[in-house]
């Protein structure tokens, strides 16, 4: 579960970036973040892994008090928190394989990247992942030879590696066409049911989150002004 309990966050320029948040994510749940440009979406999806950190309230990451986990507890949850970029952040000279491996922490690296040469546990454990997402031909190919979809799906699968409990997704089809754009949304949704991993995903096309979501967040200035069933959105409109 992901709870954040009158949660704001103010950048050091003293823009206020969250203001009270409360919200309640229970396990398993597929939620998107609707909003516009500067709405807050990136803030409150990073504040859960604390590539931002919320300057006042209460985060509980599975019933842990997250802002005073300590450097320690912070690297042990953050094992546990996937992430996905708009942009892949993957390794572009390295090879699909590698890039999925990187997933795994300490293998970053090791030398044994560096001579191609992964234990059998975690090269059976990559090309599981990447089966997951179709890609499996693509192992020894460098990252950057592969299409956007392909490449998000590179990142979808380094992100199983890590075995997560939560994925956070920061507007990962928002650099594909339409068609790649619902086929990387539906390997996520498949996942999310399949593995029951909770997702939390920003999105700023209305029509893919109405069709994908289990509960959509809508935030304005920082503020949600918006948070239930996509049958709640659909009556509504
Ligand atoms: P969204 O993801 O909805 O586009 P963001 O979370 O990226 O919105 O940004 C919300 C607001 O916070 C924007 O006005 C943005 O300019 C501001 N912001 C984001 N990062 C910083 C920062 N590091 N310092 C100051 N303001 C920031
Ligand atoms: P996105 O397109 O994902 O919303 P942005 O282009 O808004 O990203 O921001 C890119 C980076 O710049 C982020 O790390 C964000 O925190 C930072 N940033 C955004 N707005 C501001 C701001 N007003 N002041 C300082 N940093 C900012």
């Amino acid at each position: 579960m992901i709870k954040f309990d009158n949660v704001s966050l103010t950048y050091p320029n003293g823009y206020q970036g969250l203001k009270n948040i409360n919200l309640e994510i229970p396990k398993g749940e597929f939620v998107v973040i609707v909003g516009l440009s500067g709405a807050g979406k990136s803030t409150l999806i990073r504040s859960i892994n604390q590539m931002v950190r919320p300057t006042e309230g209460q985060l509980i990451i599975d019933d842990q008090d997250a802002l005073s986990v300590g450097k320690k507890g912070l690297r042990e949850m953050r094992r546990d928190i996937g992430m996905i970029f708009q942009n892949y952040n993957l390794v572009k000279r390295s090879s699909v394989l590698r890039n999925v491996l990187a997933g795994r922490l300490g293998y970053n690296n090791t030398l044994r990247t560096l001579v191609n040469l992964f234990p059998q546990d975690d090269l059976q454990l990559a090309m599981n992942c990447l089966d997951r997402v179709g890609i499996t031909d693509k192992a020894y190919q460098r990252a950057d030879t592969l299409s956007g979809g392909q490449q998000q799906r590179v990142s979808i699968a380094r992100a199983l590696a890590q075995k997560p409990g939560i994925i956070l997704a920061d507007e990962p089809v928002a650099s594909l066409d339409p068609p790649t754009a619902h086929a990387v949304m539906k390997d996520l949704r498949d996942i999310n049911k399949e593995d029951n991993i909770t997702m939390v995903i920003n999105l700023h096309a209305i029509d893919l989150s109405m069709e994908y979501a289990d509960r959509i967040i809508g935030l304005r200035e920082g503020e949600v002004v918006f948070d239930g069933k996509v049958d709640a959105v659909t009556e509504e409109t």
